[in-house]
C-alpha cells in the first residue's frame, strides 16, 4: 500500500526546463493567466467558502509591494498550463488589501489549514512554504557574506561576488515505530511533558549517516532499546520549515528501556489493544497523533496489521 500524507501530493509540473530561462521567468510573473499564492509570516492566504482552498490572485498587486519584499518565487504548472507562483509579502506592514483581493480570503497559520485544503493543495502549500522560509533565513552567502539572488525561480541562490551556488535546505528525520512481538514503543519528549501525549521516536539524521543506522541510534539514545531489522513505511514532508519526516517500522532486540531525561519526560512500552484504544482515544492518559502526522499512520499500521512489515 502506498501512502500519499497530508503535505504530500502536490500535482505541479515543478517546470525545471522553465525554471532556467530567466527571461521566461520574468514574463511568466505577469501573464493573465498566472496565479499567485501570498504568504504573510509564511502564513498563507485561504479562502473558506463552501470548503477551504489556497486563495490565488493574479499578479498586479506586485506594483504595491516595498522594495524589501522578496521577489515570486515559481511553484510550477499546474494541468492547463497555467504558472503558478509564491510571493513573501511579509515586508507589508497590514497585508489586508492584499487579503482583500480574494473575496472573503484570511493569511492563516499553515498547519491548521493544511487539513481543511483538498491533500493536493496541501503538497503546495508544503512546497511554497518551506521554499519562501529558505529564502527569508539565506539571504546573504554564506561563504563570504554578500547578498545572493535569487535564481531558477527559487530553486537556488547565487552569490554575485564568489560565485557560490547554495540549495534550498530539505532536513531528514527518521520517525519510527519501534515495536517486538505484540508491544510497541511510544515516547513523551520534555516539551510535552505535562501532556498526555505520546508518539513514536523520531530525530534529525546525522551526515554521514544511513536510514537505518540513523533509526538505530535515534532509538538509542532517546530509550536504550537497540534495534535489529528496519523497515521503511513512507515520507512526509514536514514544511516547519522544511522537514522530510521517513517514517519506519523498527523491530527491537532489546527490552529495558533507558531514557536520557535531558531529551524525554516518558517512553514505555504499550501492547497492541491498547495502542488501538489509544487511537480511539479510549486510553486513560495516553494521547496520540492524529492523521495529519505520519506517526499516527505508522502506529495504525503496526496495531492492525494492515502492510507488510
Ligand atoms: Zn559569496
Amino acid at each position: 500500500m502506498s501512502y500519499t500524507h497530508i503535505f504530500a501530493g502536490n500535482p505541479f509540473d515543478r517546470g525545471d526546463h522553465a525554471r532556467r530561462d530567466e527571461d521566461l521567468l520574468k514574463k511568466m510573473v505577469r501573464q493573465e493567466n498566472t496565479k499567485l499564492l501570498p504568504f504573510h509570516k509564511l502564513n498563507p492566504l485561504i479562502r473558506r467558502r463552501t470548503h477551504a482552498e489556497l486563495a490565488w490572485i493574479g499578479y498586479e498587486f506586485l506594483d504595491s509591494l516595498p522594495e524589501e519584499a522578496g521577489g515570486p518565487k515559481f511553484l510550477g504548472f499546474d494541468s492547463d498550463q497555467n504558472p503558478h507562483f509564491a510571493v513573501d509579502i511579509s515586508a507589508v506592514e497590514d497585508p489586508s488589501y492584499i487579503a482583500a483581493l480574494a473575496a472573503g480570503a484570511e493569511f492563516e497559520d499553515g498547519r491548521s489549514a493544511a487539513t481543511d485544503i483538498p491533500g493536493e493543495q496541501s503538497g503546495i502549500l508544503a512546497q511554497a512554504r518551506s521554499n519562501l522560509n529558505w529564502h527569508a533565513q539565506h539571504r546573504f552567502c554564506s561563504a563570504c557574506g554578500a547578498e545572493s539572488q535569487s535564481q531558477r525561480g527559487g530553486l537556488m541562490r547565487e552569490c554575485p561576488r564568489c560565485k557560490s551556488q547554495h540549495f534550498p535546505r530539505t532536513d531528514p528525520v527518521v520517525i519510527m515505530l519501534v515495536y517486538k512481538g505484540d508491544r510497541c514503543v511510544m515516547g513523551k519528549t520534555m516539551a510535552r511533558q505535562n501532556s498526555t501525549f505520546y508518539s513514536c521516536l523520531a530525530g534529525f539524521m546525522d551526515q554521514g549517516e544511513s536510514i537505518e543506522e540513523g533509526v538505530r541510534r535515534e532509538v538509542m539514545e532517546e530509550s536504550g532499546i537497540a534495534v535489529g531489522r528496519v523497515a521503511y513505511h513512507s515520507s512526509q514532508p514536514w514544511p516547519f520549515p522544511s522537514s522530510l519526516m521517513i517514517g519506519c517500522h523498527a523491530e527491537a532486540i532489546s527490552d529495558v528501556i533507558t531514557t536520557d531525561p535531558g531529551e524525554m519526560a516518558d517512553v514505555r512500552w504499550f501492547t497492541r489493544d491498547e495502542v488501538k484504544l489509544a487511537l480511539e482515544n479510549k486510553l486513560e492518559g495516553v494521547s496520540v497523533p492524529g492523521p495529519i502526522a505520519i506517526a499516527h499512520h505508522l502506529i495504525k499500521t503496526w496495531a492492525y496489521n494492515t502492510a507488510d512489515m
